[in-house]
This record gives C-alpha cells, structure tokens and sequence, in this order.
C-alpha cells in the first residue's frame, strides 16, 4: 500500500471509505430485514400493444416501502444488493414468487414481466428454480416473461444462455430489455432465443430530429429482422408515440401510458380503458 502523502491525508481517505462500507453495510442489513419484514412491493406497468391498441403485459417494477426514509426506487438498493450473491438471489426469488402470486389478479391474457439480474441468470440451477416457483405457485410459464439485459448475458456467459434455451423452451416470454445500451452483437441477437427486444428509454428520450428519427427506425429493423417484437421504453409524449408507430414499433411503455402502479391500481386502469 502506498503511504500517506503528508498530514492526516489517508486517514480522511480512510474515513471516507469506512463511511461508505457502513452505509452499504447498513443497506445490505436492511434489505436482508426487508425481506423478513415483508418491506418490499412490486409495482406494475403496462407494456401496451399499438394495433390494435391493448394491455398485453405488465412489467413488475421492485421498491422497498422503506419504515423511515419512504418507498425506494430500485436504484437506491439493487446496487448493494447486487454485491451480495446471496442477497441479489433472495430478492430474485422475492420478486418472482411475488409475480406468480399477483399475476392470479389480473386478467389472464396479460404476460407478467419479470426482471433479471446478471448474478441471478448465472446462478447454478436457476431455470430449476424458476420452475419450481412456477410449479408451486401454480402459474403456467406462458404467463410469466423475463427480461434480462445483454450485460446480464455477457456476466452470465454460455451457462446463462443454456438456462435462456431451458426457460424458452417451457414457453417463457423472453426480452432483451435496455437495447442499444450494451454491446448488441447482432450475431449473437439472432442467436439468442428471445421473443422481444426493447429499447431503451435512451433512444426515446433523445428525440429531436431526423437523424434520430432515422436512428429509431433502424433500431426498429434490426428486432423486425431477427423477427422479434419491438417494445419502446419511456414514451411520454403522443409525438414520441406517433413516431414510433411511423417507425413500426409494435409495442410500447412509459408515463403515457400508465406509471408504474400498485396492482390493485392497475387493476382500475384496465377497467377504465380496456383497450
Ligand atoms: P428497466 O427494467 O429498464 O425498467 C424501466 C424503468 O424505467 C423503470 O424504473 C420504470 O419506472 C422507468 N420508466 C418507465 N416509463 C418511464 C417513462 O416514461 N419515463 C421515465 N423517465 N422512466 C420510465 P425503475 O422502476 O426505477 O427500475 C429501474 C431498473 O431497476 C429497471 O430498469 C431494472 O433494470 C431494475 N429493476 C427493477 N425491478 C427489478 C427487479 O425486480 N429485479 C431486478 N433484478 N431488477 C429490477
Ligand atoms: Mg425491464
Ligand atoms: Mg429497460
Ligand atoms: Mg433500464
């Protein structure tokens, strides 16, 4: 190890990481009681069909109803969590025997979509377990979609995409959720037994001209080509909306559509607007 510069340099340093450990120590301890105290929620948003225009999915969203500092977005508490194999992995179950319970809520031609983390997807015997969360839940696999992320694909290596076949096979909805963030090889894309990729709220966001118009509609293509469903993260505006219909995006999700929900919220939605 390097020494001190001079002064009380790397005993500040020192603190300085003390204080951070403690405060991912504290988090890690928290979500490990979350679990126990039954603290985590799962929040639903729709991923909605353009034509014709329904509700073909639901996207499940964790937060953590937190007792102090409130209801926590994910990216409060995944990052810590995603250090701890064992944690990462307890939530993952968390979530998806979650899913399978509240799916029984919502009418039955609605997917639910659950969310994988890289750690999870490598994990020895994961397609087992989601199968027996399936089995003792009573949920047929065609109810329940998983997205994982290409980084998760990467981390996970050739072990992940033997459990990706395993679940495809059983008829899970599978989508490569946050596309054109990672390193999208389009070899491996067409490789991949996926069903649906989705772009990420990025490619939405930037909207402004005709260069990023033309930019959408390739990355439209590319999942038409490989003959997957395009989904289109973070729409919030009708033009974003009628551009991605222009583009041949089939499906879409974000804030003008519907926000991430409690189900029985949801469960009202879907009641004013069939569609
Ligand atoms: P994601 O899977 O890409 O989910 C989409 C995120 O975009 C969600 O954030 C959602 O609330 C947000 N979003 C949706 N529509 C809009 C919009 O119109 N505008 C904007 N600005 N944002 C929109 P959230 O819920 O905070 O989740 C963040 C990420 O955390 C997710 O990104 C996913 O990677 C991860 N995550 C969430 N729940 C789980 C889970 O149960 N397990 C795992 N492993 N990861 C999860
Ligand atoms: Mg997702
Ligand atoms: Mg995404
Ligand atoms: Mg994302």
């Amino acid at each position: 190890r390097v020494k001190a510069r001079g002064g009380n340099t790397f005993e500040i340093f020192d603190r300085a990481m003390e204080g951070r450990l403690r405060d991912r120590l504290r988090t890690e301890d928290g979500l490990r009681r979350a679990i126990l105290k039954d603290e985590l929620r799962l929040v639903y948003q729709p991923i909605v069909q353009l034509d014709p225009q329904r509700t073909v999915a639901l996207e499940a969203l964790v937060r953590w109803q937190h007792p102090e500092e409130g209801l926590l977005a994910p990216g409060r508490f995944l990052p810590v969590a995603e250090q701890d194999a064992q944690l990462i992995s307890d939530i993952g179950r968390w979530v998806l025997r979650r899913a399978c319970i509240e799916s029984r809520l919502f009418p039955e031609g609605i997917r639910i979509s659950v969310n994988v983390a890289a750690r999870e997807l490598g994990e020895e015997g994961f397609p087992e377990r989601i199968a027996d969360t399936l089995a003792s839940t009573g949920t047929s696999p065609e109810r329940i979609g998983l997205e994982i992320t290409e980084t998760t694909l990467m981390e996970g290596g050739d072990a992940a995409i033997g459990g990706l076949e395993q679940l495809s096979q059983h008829g899970m909805y599978i989508s490569l959720d946050d596309f054109g963030t990672g390193y999208s090889s389009l070899t491996r894309l067409a490789r991949l037994p996926l069903n649906a990729i989705k772009l990420d709220r990025g490619f939405v966001a930037r909207y402004t001209g005709e260069r990023d118009r033309r930019i959408i509609e390739a990355a439209v293509s590319i999942g038409r080509a490989a003959d997957l469903n395009v989904v289109a993260e973070g729409v919030e505006t009708e033009d974003q909306l009628e551009l991605l219909r222009a583009s041949g995006c089939g499906f879409v999700q974000g804030y003008l559509l519907g926000r991430p929900s409690p189900p029985e919220q949801v469960l009202q939605q879907l009641a004013s607007a069939p569609t």
